[in-house]
């Protein structure tokens, strides 16, 4: 069996989910082992509708009342026993900082070999992996021995497809043996997002924003742009640090990657850790005073000059052509 750690939101898995989906699909064809799914959090049931369309033949919904919120070494336990119960070959976790907590725990408590950032799986003896290291810099090719294996797909690696024809996905609920302690880690609450505001893992477009903005004042066009564009702001870390925007904005190896079909990037020179998380980008417009910045030459197109006067002239053409 093939079993894929899976994350749901509004009735269907997440984009990573599907990725994750996608290269268990293609294991399970390899392999001959059926592809089944777990899932956890209210509504996990509902989802094995949109299940078929990625081929899976079971789903498993982690049935606890305590885990309608997120409690990572609670669902690492809870899945630690489904593998121990069903012993699948492989268990596949999302690209996702959930993906990587549950399966870590996972891994912590069964001693099973875990391989994290994963774009390719070649079944065999030992099973071999590409991964990605040093936030997708390196390549590295590894081994993963042990019955059964444990891996993270690296975000936006693969290519999410449909099963040549649709999967009855078959569901059973699985009630896990838990205990308080292991629900020390939980959420406890939360706080909304701006209504309307898109979000960063998902949006067509972002309006990027570095040093070069200058103040949290100096965000209001790119705000503006990013509205007029239907996306949304991403910053670099030291807009984060200086406190102009809030982390859950950050673009890169430590914040959120990104995969738009345009990223506009203004006052932001490129370094290697922010562009972890630009490489998925389609298009890249750089928008810098130094033609010689990091980002001015790996961006599909440029301008060279001031972001607080190119960002004005951009909104005025925008609104003029509409
Ligand atoms: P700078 O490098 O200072 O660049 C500012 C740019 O703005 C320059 O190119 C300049 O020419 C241009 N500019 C200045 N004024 C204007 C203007 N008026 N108009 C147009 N252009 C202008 N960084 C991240 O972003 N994300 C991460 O997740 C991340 N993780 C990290 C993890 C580690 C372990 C480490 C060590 C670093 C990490 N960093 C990360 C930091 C990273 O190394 C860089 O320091 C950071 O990305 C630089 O941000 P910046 O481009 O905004 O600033």
């Amino acid at each position: 069996m093939i079993l894929v750690v899976v994350e749901h939101e509004a009735g269907a898995p997440d984009r990573l989910s599907v990725e994750a989906l996608a290269l268990g699909r293609s294991l399970a064809e390899a392999t001959g082992e059926p592809l089944a799914a777990v899932a956890y959090g209210p509504g996990s049931a509902a989802i094995a509708g949109a299940l078929g369309a990625s081929g899976v033949a079971t789903l498993t919904a982690i049935d606890d009342p305590r885990l309608a919120e997120y409690a990572p070494e609670a669902l690492g336990k809870a899945v630690a026993q489904l593998v121990e119960r069903d012993r699948p070959s492989v268990v596949i976790g999302t690209g996702s900082e959930r993906g990587a907590e549950i399966l870590a725990h996972v891994a912590a408590r069964t001693g099973l070999p875990l391989a994290a950032n994963v774009t390719e799986v070649r079944p065999g003896d030992p099973w071999g992996v590409t991964r990605q290291r040093w936030g997708g810099s390196l390549l590295e090719e590894a081994r993963l021995d042990g019955p059964i294996r444990l891996l993270t797909v690296a975000p936006h690696a693969v290519k999410p497809a449909s099963a040549a024809a649709p999967s009855q996905v078959a569901v059973e609920a699985f009630a896990p043996d838990l205990t308080d302690r292991d629900l020390r880690v939980r959420i406890t609450s939360r706080v909304p997002a701006e209504a309307g505001v898109v979000s960063l893992a998902d949006a067509r477009v972002v309006v990027g924003g570095g040093r070069g903005v200058g103040s949290t004042e100096g965000f209001a066009e790119l705000d503006e742009l990013a509205l007029l564009l239907g996306g949304t702001v991403g910053v670099s870390r030291v807009v984060t640090s200086a406190g102009w925007r809030p982390h859950a904005q950050q673009v890169g190896q430590t914040g959120t990657r990104i995969a738009p079909d345009l990223y506009i990037a203004c006052g932001i020179s490129g370094a290697i850790q922010h562009m972890v998380g630009a490489r998925s980008a389609k298009a890249i417009l750089a928008i810098n005073t130094d033609r010689d910045a990091p980002m001015v030459t790996r961006a599909t197109y440029a301008v060279i000059g001031d972001l607080h006067t190119i960002l004005p002239a951009i909104i005025t053409a925008v609104r003029a052509a509409r």
